[in-house]
């Protein structure tokens, strides 16, 4: 399958991405997890998106096409995608739409996952990520904490805070995402491209779509 999965920060992109390459093993590219990777790895990339995502802004339109038209040609694409953070600007889809044109694949959908702002906050402040960035397994100190506290279960490496998931920086990303972000339902309704699933649970979400494609 080729989604675009759409939904703000802390929605469950990435669970919803993991839990779909499992049924057809289409590959998971998470914007976030290349450019994390690419700030711990101290790359070019990474010296430059750094500061912008400490802030909880986006970097800038330029630097993440040029990761996405490489991405997005590499061979183990041609089963299926599960684009997670990516497009996030109106900009970035038209870009998506002439690349997409250009390689000649066809996108299925983009799927908004609609979760209540509360829930999002909530989940957002009592978040954890592995700092292993060839890791980033997400848990959730309420209701998936690791089982040794700060420790990833996956890899042993420390379950941390993200920078940028403190309180001033989280509102500001829920700003970003509902000025520059939101802005791409309508973009993809438009298409006729749009699924809609209000997320009462990650299952419910991999159900939908299942069904909408027949799988
Ligand atoms: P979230 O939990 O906010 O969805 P991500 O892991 O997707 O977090 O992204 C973390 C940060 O990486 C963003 O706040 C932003 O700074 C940057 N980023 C990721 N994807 C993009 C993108 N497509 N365009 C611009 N910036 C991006
Ligand atoms: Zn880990």
């Amino acid at each position: 399958m080729k989604l675009i999965l759409l939904g703000a920060p802390g929605a469950g992109k990435g669970t919803v991405a993991k839990l779909l390459t499992a049924v057809d093993g289409s590959v998971q590219i998470s914007t976030g997890d290349i450019l994390r990777g690419a700030v711990t790895a101290g790359t070019e990339l990474g010296k430059e998106a750094a500061g912008y995502m400490k802030r909880g802004d986006l970097v800038p339109d330029s630097l993440i096409m040029g990761i996405m038209e490489a991405r997005l040609q590499e061979s183990d694409c041609e089963k299926g995608f599960l684009l997670d953070g990516f497009p996030r600007t109106i900009p970035q889809a038209e870009e998506l739409t002439e690349l997409l044109k250009k390689v000649d694949i066809q996108l299925d959908m983009a799927v908004e996952i609609d979760v209540p702002k509360d829930i999002i906050l909530d989940r957002l402040c009592t978040r954890r990520t592995c700092e292993n960035p060839d890791c980033q397994a997400i848990y959730n100190v309420k209701s998936n904490p690791p089982k040794v506290e700060g420790i990833c279960d996956k890899c042993g490496a420390k379950a941390i805070q993200r920078e940028d998931e403190t309180e001033e920086a989280i509102s500001h990303r829920l700003e970003t995402y509902n000025e520059k972000t939101a802005p791409l339902i309508d973009f993809y309704k438009e298409k006729g491209l749009l699924l809609s699933v209000p997320a009462t649970s990650s299952d419910a979400v991999i159900e939908a779509v299942k069904k909408k494609l027949n799988l």
